[in-house]
């Protein structure tokens, strides 16, 4: 998956405009004006022909204040600075939402995976470990996979993690393989916590959602787990879009065959009974809910007039553009915010680090009730600021994850 997303003015520009909504302390907007610390690192690494060569990479650590730096690690040929801080700062904000303890932070490993092997992608992780050591920690900062890197990667972090300390720590990364302290329910969060919040919205709003029509950008591992649970819901899925193409049933298309048909044939293209449908016709499909569950900036200013749902449910990072949010918002389009709607991964993180701090394992259930409350709890608190005011569901996001780091700030005497 390519492109970058969201950049840390764009961020910004967010926080001030919540910040003013509720007359947040200008002591706590200039705490979280700029990142705690970014780390940049070099990488030397033995390539396969013998040869030395030096990646760079960085870690952004956002803001602690409510407990120990989150964040994943990507590995792309265009993760740059500006970039991993604006996804530093996003943790900060969707980790205060759903209400975890955490701070926020996004690490980022300029290089193209696809032409490195197996070991020089493991000499890469390992020396990448090695180079930000010093700044993480189980009660510090726990990274976690992103773009390209997974729980294979996470497993290489881990040991290698060992290695430095001489003791086994498997707290120090979340997302890792079950058979290193990985969490069961972990793969499914995050498009598990998307249902949750459409359902809890739709109890607010008053949308039937028995036959609600719904369209999704994106069937990876967001996308096809959001899919899987609005059918179950019984919602109708009638459109769904992959980087090769889509697919459009307006009489449903049954999400648990495509991926078997995906898995088998890498694209969602051309699976039985659907038509062709371009991710542009997809964005603009007349339904209830649109979720792009794929890449950043894909509503701008550009298409946004198109857009003919009633909702849209931002399952990926940045989906909208600051221009095409105004836009949505004038259309009477209700947008339910990237840090709230997505929030599900990084809590079932949250509950992975917590199993790994008692050593003792949940069964998936009891996950999937944890990850229930936490993002219905999530989406009411959510909903009570945007009812107290009249701004954006966005906005009110933000309002609540700056209150609870307002209070945090106050609790630990870094404002008066
Ligand atoms: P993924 O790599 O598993 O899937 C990405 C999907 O997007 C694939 O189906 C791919 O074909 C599709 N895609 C890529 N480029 C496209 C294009 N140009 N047009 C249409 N489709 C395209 O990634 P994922 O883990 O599902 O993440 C998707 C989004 O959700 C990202 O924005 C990610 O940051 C965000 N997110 C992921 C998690 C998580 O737990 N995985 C948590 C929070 C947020």
């Amino acid at each position: 998956m390519s492109q970058p997303y969201h950049h840390y003015e764009v961020v910004s520009q967010l926080v001030e405009k919540a910040a003013a909504a509720m007359h947040l302390d200008p002591q706590v907007k200039e705490l979280l004006r700029e990142p705690v610390r970014t780390l940049t690192v070099s990488v030397p690494v033995k390539m396969d022909n013998g040869t030395v060569k030096v990646f760079q990479g960085f870690r952004c650590q956002h803001n602690d204040v409510l407990g120990p730096f989150k964040g994943g690690i990507r590995f792309h040929p265009e993760a740059d600075e500006d970039e991993v801080k604006a996804l530093a700062a996003l943790m900060t904000y969707k980790c205060s939402v759903v209400g975890l303890p955490f701070g926020g932070a996004k690490g980022g490993v300029l290089c193209d995976p696809s032409e490195l092997s197996t070991a020089e992608l493991e000499r890469l992780s390992r020396g990448f470990i090695r180079a930000i050591a010093p700044i993480i920690g189980p009660d510090r900062d726990i990274p976690a996979p992103d773009i390209n890197t997974n729980a294979k990667t996470m497993g290489w972090f881990v040991d290698e993690y060992a290695q430095i300390q001489g003791a086994y720590r498997p707290g120090i990364v979340t997302g890792k393989p079950l058979a290193l302290g990985g969490s069961k329910g972990r793969t499914e969060a995050t498009g598990r916590g998307v249902m949750y919040v459409v359902r809890e919205a739709a109890r607010a709003f008053g949308l039937d959602l028995e036959g609600a029509t719904v369209a999704i950008q994106g069937f990876g591992n967001v996308g096809s787990y959001t899919a899987k649970n609005l059918h179950d819901l019984g919602c109708k899925i009638i459109a769904i879009a992959d980087i090769f193409g889509g697919v459009y049933n307006p009489d449903g298309i049954d999400p648990y065959p495509l991926k078997e048909y995906e898995q088998e044939t890498r694209s969602v293209k051309g699976f039985s009974d659907t038509n062709p449908i371009s991710n542009e016709e997809l964005l603009a499909l007349e339904c209830d809910i649109l979720i792009p569950a794929a890449l950043g900036n894909q509503i701008t200013k550009e298409n946004a007039a198109n857009v003919r749902s009633k909702w849209v449910v931002e399952a990926a990072n940045g989906p909208t553009t600051p221009e095409a949010d105004v836009i949505l918002s004038q259309k009477g389009i209700f947008v339910v915010p990237d840090i709230l709607a997505n929030a599900g991964g990084v809590t079932a993180s949250y509950f992975e680090w917590v199993q790994n701090n008692y050593n003792y394992y949940w069964p998936e259930e009891e996950i999937d009730n944890r990850l229930e409350q936490v993002m219905t709890q999530a989406f009411w608190e959510v909903y009570g600021a945007y009812k107290e005011k009249d701004i954006t569901l966005r906005i009110a996001a933000y309002i609540v994850a700056l209150g609870r780091l307002e209070e945090a700030m106050r609790a630990r005497g870094w404002v008066v």
